[in-house]
């Protein structure tokens, strides 16, 4: 007989004290009956008492484990940070604010059972997110794909993935990663499960306007080179504009019945003025992404974790 998995859950944890016991417990209700589990829950540099109670939990219960990030480094490198420890046979990722339903866990192991290797989760309804964050987000998911070609479809970070999966993302050599963006890029069989997001549970979402525009910005640039491709069409264009312009404005002045127009000057300037500084500006961005790869800096630094028990966590049963 194989002898049972090893399920690894990963929960990136920023400024979540006050609700991480009841988000542990409540994952721990619907995942411990699966299979052998270990709990990772990574604080991500938070300042209030988040690795307190990390402690504690680890010091209550042997299949939790902790890893502290020395700073606040993003979900991104938390959800990275938890990858890179797991040592189970599968692993699922997971928000620590319960917006993410864990009862969803023994469906998607099911799934990983039946020869998945990743399961994606959908949010069905963003009603909870105001109109406004819903709709950027919808035209962003939609931006990525026709740039990036890739097509993650509103999954959330909420997933399962394969030992064989986990391996690949690892072994990626890029720092910035985009995890959603990853993980529909390394391929494999993909299955989704669909859900409802849940209101918070308590505190506030730690995510600034600042911080998703630039997610948003990296992922696009991370994946797509479209961007710098539009500028040299677009120039293109614009060059053509400016020669039809300029054979006009040399005809009428041959034909000298015409003062050369003023106008003409002014917005062939603008016009070409700001094409050279979105194109300068687009180019930047790569060339800051080319700088950021290069210096080959981890993306995070692990302060602390919680001492590891040898051999598999026994789910305190
Ligand atoms: N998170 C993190 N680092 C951060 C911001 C968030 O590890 O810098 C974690 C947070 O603790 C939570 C998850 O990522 O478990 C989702 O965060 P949040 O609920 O703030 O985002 P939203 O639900 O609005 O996408
Ligand atoms: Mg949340």
């Amino acid at each position: 007989m194989k002898p049972e998995p090893l399920l690894s859950i990963i929960i990136p944890a920023y400024q979540e004290a006050m609700g991480l016991v009841e988000a542990v417990n409540t994952i721990r209700s619907h995942a411990d009956a699966l299979c052998a589990v270990e709990y990772i829950v990574v604080d991500d540099g938070s300042t209030d008492a988040t690795w307190q109670v990390i402690e504690n939990l680890t010091a209550t219960q042997p299949s939790v484990r902790g890893v502290r990030l020395s700073r606040n480094f993003g979900k991104e490198a938390a959800i990275t940070a938890g990858l890179k420890t797991a040592n189970g046979d599968v692993v699922v990722s997971i928000d620590a604010d319960l917006q993410h339903p864990p009862e969803l866990i023994p469906e998607m192991f099911k799934l990983w059972k039946s020869g998945a290797k990743v399961v994606n989760t959908v949010k069905q309804t963003r009603e909870n997110e105001g109109l406004i964050k819903a709709g950027l987000t919808r035209c962003y998911f939609k931006l990525f794909h026709w740039l990036a070609g890739i097509d993650i479809g509103n999954a959330a970070d909420f997933k399962l993935l394969d030992r064989e999966v986990v391996d690949c993302l690892i072994a990626l050599p890029e720092r910035e990663r985009f995890y959603r963006g990853l993980v529909a890029w390394v391929g494999f069989e993909q299955k989704t499960v669909l859900f409802d997001v849940a209101p918070r549970k308590v505190g506030n979402s730690n995510w600034s306007s600042t911080k998703l525009l630039r997610l948003a910005l990296d992922s696009i640039v991370s994946f797509s080179t479209t961007p710098m491709h539009l500028m040299t069409f677009l120039g293109a264009g614009f060059g053509l504009m400016a020669l039809f312009l300029s054979v006009r404005t040399f005809s009428l002045w041959l034909t000298a019945n015409a003062v050369p127009g003023f106008t003409t000057v002014i917005l062939l300037l603008i016009i070409v003025g700001s094409i050279l500084m979105t194109g300068l500006g687009i180019i930047g961005i790569y060339v800051a992404k080319i700088y950021d790869e290069v210096k080959r800096r981890p993306d995070f630094i692990v302060r602390e974790q919680t001492q590891f028990r040898q051999g598999l966590p026994d789910n305190d049963r």
